[in-house]
């Protein structure tokens, strides 16, 4: 088992593609660290400096304890899986789970021929191990098949099968649930999480999916034009964005952003948006900030119905009154679509509300998770 660690990596293509831009990222033995980002955010070319596909401009990358740069792919001990996972179409599902054990274990023909006794011990290993893992994943049934004969879901599990099967170091995996339909993704989602914790393999996971981001990661590392902007658990980054874009890019419905000063009156302390102001709690940073703009960020669900019992209680300076141009039903709760005066934001709001569209209702915002944005350096305050 062994960590993976970028030291200030950087990859650029051509003249001036930087793809990558002074990663330094420190990935535990047995982490699940998933890295996220919008496309072309240089999340797959990272992936792939580790598995050795593509050559660092700068920087190190270690496997464990060992400088990995200059050693071939086949020699890293890594896994990858794809999105676009290649089984050999005309292979066994048994065959295309083996093939790779065969490939590095057994030795030339005459080798086989002239060592029968280890070779039979070999190839008994390798049936073994292919049983165990076809049995884990539940594909045991389907060794016999071609992968023309099985489901979507089914033909990920074999390519996870064959990448598992070799017990790497380190698992790799590029967006390996985004060809499944939306259950099925929610499944292997689950299943991968199983099976993490189950092998205890170090795995770094590529997607620009939030959701999989949050729901799957130890920690996320979130990149943006190639620059890492913030890894921790995912709790974290949830509650405690460091900047303007992971604030916007973690959660959904996304977090409302609105234009809005720094005031002071008095010994007071307010957010001023123009057509509402909140106060800043205790010791609130953004106190030094008065007189400057700066963006308020509120997470839709931390907007009440001021007529449903919550855990935020209603007062003078937390309550606000909108209009609701619309409101979506979506079963276990509303997305509420709110104005007031410049402002359009949105609201996830209990299904037990009266409130109709076209209406005008109080809203309670939770104070303690409301966050403010130098406009400046878009870093939270
Ligand atoms: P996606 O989710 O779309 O795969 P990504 O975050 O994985 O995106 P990368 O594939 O790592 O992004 O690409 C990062 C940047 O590097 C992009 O601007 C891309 O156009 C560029 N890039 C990637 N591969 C090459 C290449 N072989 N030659 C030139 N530019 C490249």
């Amino acid at each position: 088992m062994a960590g993976v660690a970028f030291k200030s990596i950087e990859k650029v293509f051509g003249k001036d593609v930087k793809a990558v831009d002074n990663l330094t990222l420190d990935i535990k033995d047995k982490e699940f660290m998933v890295l996220v980002g919008p496309s072309g955010c240089g999340k797959t070319t990272a992936l792939r400096m580790v598995a050795g596909l593509e050559e660092a401009t700068a920087g190190d990358i270690m496997i464990g304890d060992v400088r990995v740069n200059d050693v071939p792919p086949k020699d890293r001990d890594i896994a990858m899986v794809f999105q676009n996972y290649a089984l050999y179409p005309h292979m066994s599902v048994y065959d295309n789970i083996a093939f790779g054990l065969r490939l590095r274990e057994l030795k030339g023909f005459w080798w086989q021929v002239t060592h029968w006794g280890e070779t039979r011990t070999i190839k008994e290993n390798i049936d073994k191990r292919v049983n165990d893992v076809a049995k884990m994943l539940d594909i045991d049934k389907y060794l016999l098949r071609r992968p023309k004969e099985l489901s979507g879901g089914q033909r990920q599990r074999v390519a996870l099968a064959r990448a598992i099967v070799r017990k790497p170091k380190v698992f790799l995996m590029d967006e390996p649930l985004s060809n499944l339909d939306a259950k099925l993704r929610i499944q292997t989602r689950a299943e991968l999480i199983r099976l993490h914790r189950q092998l205890g393999i170090t795995t770094i996971y590529v997607t620009h999916d939030q959701v999989e981001a949050m729901t799957m990661g130890q920690r996320m590392a979130i990149m943006r034009d190639g620059v890492l902007q913030q890894c921790d658990e995912p709790e974290k980054v949830y509650a405690h964005p460091a900047n303007k874009f992971v604030a916007g890019f973690i959660g959904s419905p996304p977090m409302n952003f609105m234009a809005s000063k720094i005031v002071q009156e008095g010994s007071k302390f307010y957010v001023d948006a123009t057509d509402f102001k909140l106060p800043l709690n205790g010791e609130h940073a953004a106190k030094a900030f008065v007189g400057k703009s700066v963006t308020l960020g509120i997470r839709p669900e931390m907007i009440f119905d001021k007529n449903i019992d919550s855990h935020i209680k209603p007062t003078a300076e937390n309550t606000i009154t909108a209009k609701v141009d619309v409101l979506e039903p979506l079963g276990h709760e509303y997305v509420a679509y709110l104005n007031l005066g410049q402002h359009n934001f949105i609201a996830t709001i209990d299904t037990g509300t009266k409130i109709k569209e076209g209406q005008t209702a109080e809203f309670v915002i939770n104070l303690d998770a409301i966050h403010v944005f130098d406009d400046e350096t878009e870093l939270a305050i």
